[in-house]
């Protein structure tokens, strides 16, 4: 439809609220409506550049592909003028009018989650980018005149002073691209000033593959950082690098540079963030790596060159040997691809290698954020797991302070004359380790223990069954043989006799039931009254805990109870026995030790549940002290 004179239109409700929010705002970073603008300039280059490599009926195609900034003080405008993809008619309505899902849309979803999480408005603005609309941050009126690439596409003006409504008329553009008017308020004049625009452009959009004028003069680097050699780039260009990539505020904790001839050739930039978390506000709403082939941006997040336990890494890879007509499907298979995932992917290894080697603390602070993504590597990706063992850090009975440090080589070196197995203790946390007694002659025999205290760490035991041709052992194992060590000290109370202690076997077995496969002696037990072991073959077992956490289905598996024959209470049950006194005091008293057991191994289905016996119990215990 060919209209001449121009038509109004209503902004979608969502927009209002947003354009309500900016205009109001008292946000400081105003300056970031620009970088805003030129990132979609920027966008739309990179667009059309894409569409160029199939596509040769499009307007211009020779014009420099670039985004000039001018600035006119008289007028109080500023022009912001690329020659990317352009918009026509009905595109226009649909960006400019419409959230999709944009970066607006997820600061919308924000600001309404945000009431009980303490989070204004203004805070959001900075870290989501809130696209186009920020610049009414700054102005009263934009006009936004744009050109489609497709040759017979008409030129549109949209303008709109930033509060309902937003009008359409037919442009006279003979080039192709976009072209955006700002008129800056009053007290806003800063953003006229050529040196201050500059700054702005130096800041945040430095790295853009697009030459970016200010005044007709170049404003940013424009060759691409990763393609410059390694030793003319200091620290402080990663870090802005990484910056304007992710939008993260802090620094990365590592960055990798890797410049390769053969056997393909690529230039990468790979970053380890300080923090997991960078999810919630980060630009990059997904994970994986920027792809270039031959300096055309293919693919914003690349899921192909790293496995998915590396998704915690963010990057760039640009590669000469990448066919540039790759269709977006294809890319995967092709073998260039493959190649250059394996190299970047060995680097990653080797640079966490050298790092757990000569820098502890940096090793640490990457293991506290990243740790549990090399544990799911280990249990997803098998041809790593050999390496990734290596880089284990764990908590152990050898082991103190609240960060785990304990490596499996450090383990093996440890280990005792005759010990043949690394001991390892699953558990939800550490406070539930100090009080397992599985450890109990662990402990006394001076045997070190791994303690296992990550959801994770389940599932990472599937593939990790040895270390160094050594055997990883559960402390819970029913059939476990310790090696030769004496107890360093003898237990102090008496055994009971065989006859009372058999007769409080047997009153456990009645009690129990079903609930156990056995109840019999133990030989492990010191400190601890009782323990439940986990017999040799029982399904999946390392999951067992796993589906309690899920609450899927969970059936308390069947276990041997063991009792310790030398435990004060134990002999205090043969005594009421003995004396056929209370004997239902006796089956409760039971029935609590078997869920401490449960409890102790993280696998009591309802803990509170045990509640009202306990009061039952602690109203005795008071009664006779008194
Ligand atoms: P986002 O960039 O997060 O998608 P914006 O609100 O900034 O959200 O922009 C909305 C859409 O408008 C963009 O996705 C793009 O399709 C279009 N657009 C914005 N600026 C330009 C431009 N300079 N050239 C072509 N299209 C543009």
């Amino acid at each position: 439809m060919a209209v001449s004179e121009s038509q109004t239109y209503t902004f979608q409700a969502e927009i209002q609220q947003l354009l309500n929010i900016l205009v109001h705002s008292l946000y400081t970073d105003r300056e970031i409506f620009l970088r805003e603008l030129v990132s979609n300039a920027s966008d739309a280059l990179n667009r059309f550049q894409f569409e160029q490599l199939t596509n040769a009926d499009v307007l211009d195609p020779d014009a420099e592909l670039a985004i000039r900034i001018t600035t006119d003080k008289d007028a109080g405008t500023l022009v912001i003028e690329d020659t990317g993809i352009g918009m026509n008619r009905d595109e226009l309505i649909a960006n400019l009018g419409t959230i999709a899902q944009s970066g607006a849309a997820s600061f919308l979803q924000r600001l309404q989650e945000q009431d009980s999480q303490n989070v204004s408005a203004t805070d959001l603005i900075g870290q989501f980018g809130v696209g186009f609309y920020s610049v009414f941050m700054v102005a009263d009126k934009v006009t936004v005149t744009s050109r489609s690439f497709r040759p017979d596409e008409a030129a549109w003006t949209w303008t709109s002073d930033g509060s309902t409504t937003y009008t359409l008329e037919l442009a006279d553009k003979a080039t192709r691209g976009t072209t955006i008017t700002v008129y800056v308020k009053d007290d806003e004049k800063e953003f006229l000033e050529p040196y201050r625009l500059r700054a702005i452009v130096k800041k945040h959009s430095d790295f853009i593959a697009f030459p970016i004028y200010v005044d007709g003069e170049i404003a940013n680097q424009q060759k691409a950082l990763w393609r410059r050699p390694p030793r003319e780039l200091s620290e402080d260009d990663y870090k802005s690098f990484y910056k304007q990539l992710t939008l993260d505020y802090r620094d990365p904790l590592l960055h990798l540079h890797i410049v390769s001839d053969a056997p393909v050739q690529f230039y990468s930039v790979i970053f380890i963030p300080e923090k997991a978390d960078r999810g919630l506000f980060s630009a990059r709403t997904e994970h994986g790596l920027k792809l270039y082939a031959r300096k055309v941006l293919i693919q914003d997040y690349n899921k192909d060159f790293l496995p998915p336990y590396m998704r915690f890494i963010d990057g760039v890879v640009d590669s000469e040997d990448l066919p540039l007509n790759v269709a977006r499907e294809s890319i995967q298979t092709t073998r260039a691809i493959k190649r250059i995932g394996a190299s970047i992917k060995g680097k990653v290894l080797a640079e966490l290698e050298r790092v757990a080697r000569e820098d502890p603390d940096r090793y640490r602070a990457f293991w506290k954020e990243f740790g549990v993504f090399l544990k799911e590597g280990i249990a997803t990706e098998p041809g790593d797991a050999e390496r990734l063992s290596k880089l284990l850090r764990f908590h152990s009975s050898a082991s103190d302070g609240e960060m785990p440090t304990v490596t499996l080589d450090e383990y093996v070196a440890r280990m005792q004359d005759g010990q043949e197995h690394i001991y390892y203790i699953l558990a939800d946390d550490l406070t539930s380790v100090a009080h397992s007694p599985h450890l109990d002659t662990f402990h006394a025999r001076n045997l070190e223990v791994l303690y296992l205290i990550d959801t994770v760490d389940s599932f990472m035991l599937m593939n990790l069954s040895e270390y160094d041709g050594k055997p990883l052992r559960n402390v819970d194992d029913a059939s476990l043989e310790l090696p030769d060590t004496a107890p360093e000290s003898e237990p102090a109370q008496a055994a009971l006799e065989d006859d009372t202690f058999e007769a409080v076997r047997s009153r456990f077995a009645a009690v129990l039931g079903e609930r156990v496969l056995e109840v019999r002696e133990s030989h492990m037990l010191t400190g601890s009254p009782l323990r439940l072991v986990t017999p040799e073959g029982q399904p999946d077992r390392n999951v067992q805990r796993v589906y309690r956490m899920l609450e899927q289905d969970f059936e308390v598996p069947r276990k041997i109870l063991e009792l310790n024959r030398r435990h004060p209470l134990i002999a205090n049950l043969a005594g009421r026995l003995a004396a056929e006194q209370d004997s239902a005091l006796v089956d409760e008293v039971i029935e609590q030790l078997y869920e401490n057991a449960l409890l102790a191994d993280g696998i009591h289905p309802n803990p509170a549940s045990m509640v009202g016996r306990i009061q039952r119990l602690l109203e005795i215990a008071t009664r006779q002290a008194e």
